[in-house]
């Protein structure tokens, strides 16, 4: 490990703003931000795309030889942004047929198994600040920093919501804070890996923090992990 950087992990429940969080905080310490979330999403459409039933464990564990997840550096949004076998699915991946089904295909455990091996790559020399639900527990248990972030399912569900919105997407709001609901029912109840908050965790509920305020919490846990380090 490279003593300078640090592994910063980022869990919480959905919607949450962890990604703008995760993607301002990087930008602010030179690091890579990485949404694992959408590496989730790229696999589930695939599934989706391939016509295979999301429930078949089998299949959808044999079809892991097919899916090639990477991530291409978009510079006008200053992000990277995930691709499945080779193709931008980025915006895609958003799309509530996408989120309707992927913690049932995050709950299974060979698909956890293969991302979760590229993600600790991905970290393996520090630098990294990855946004999910088990970064701080399963992918990187040794992040120096681990922030755990929360807001209420009203004011998540309709952040959402206009975020769809405002990319053209189609999404009533009771539809969003239904499926945030479900989803972090999924995520924290699965047997593998499940979304929970331990002692190591510093929480961040942001129901009533602006985006800056926020930043300024994070970069001030950030620079005093780096400082210790
Ligand atoms: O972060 P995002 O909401 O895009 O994640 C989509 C879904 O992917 C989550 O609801 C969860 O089921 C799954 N996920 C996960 N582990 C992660 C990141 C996401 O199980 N580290």
């Amino acid at each position: 490990m490279n003593q300078d950087k640090i592994n910063i992990a980022i869990d919480g429940y959905s919607s949450c703003g962890k990604g703008t969080l995760a993607k301002e905080l990087a930008k602010f310490l030179n690091y890579r931000f990485i949404d694992s979330g959408s590496m989730y999403r790229a696999v589930t459409l695939h599934c989706i795309n391939q016509g295979i039933e999301i429930g078949n464990t089998n299949q959808i564990t044999e079809e892991l030889a097919n899916i090639t997840i990477g991530f291409d550096y978009n510079t006008s949004r200053e992000r990277f942004e995930v691709t499945l076998n080779g193709k931008n699915v980025e915006s895609e991946v958003r799309e509530m047929r996408v989120a309707s089904r992927v913690s049932e295909i995050a709950a299974q455990s060979a698909v956890r198994k293969y991302l979760v091996a590229m993600q600790q790559e991905i970290g393996k020399n520090g630098g990294v600040v990855m946004d999910g639900r088990d970064i701080g527990t399963v992918v990187f248990p040794d992040a120096e920093l681990k922030i755990f972030m929360t807001a209420s399912v009203e004011v998540r569900s309709e952040r959402r919501f206009n975020e769809l919105i405002k990319a053209g997407k189609e999404a009533t709001l009771s539809e969003v804070m239904a499926n945030l609901t479900e989803r972090d029912r999924i995520d924290s109840s699965r047997d593998d890996s499940p979304l929970q908050l331990t002692d190591d965790y510093k929480v961040l509920d942001n129901t009533e923090l602006s985006k800056n305020e926020q930043l300024e919490i994070a970069k001030t846990w950030a620079l005093e992990c780096i400082n210790q380090n």
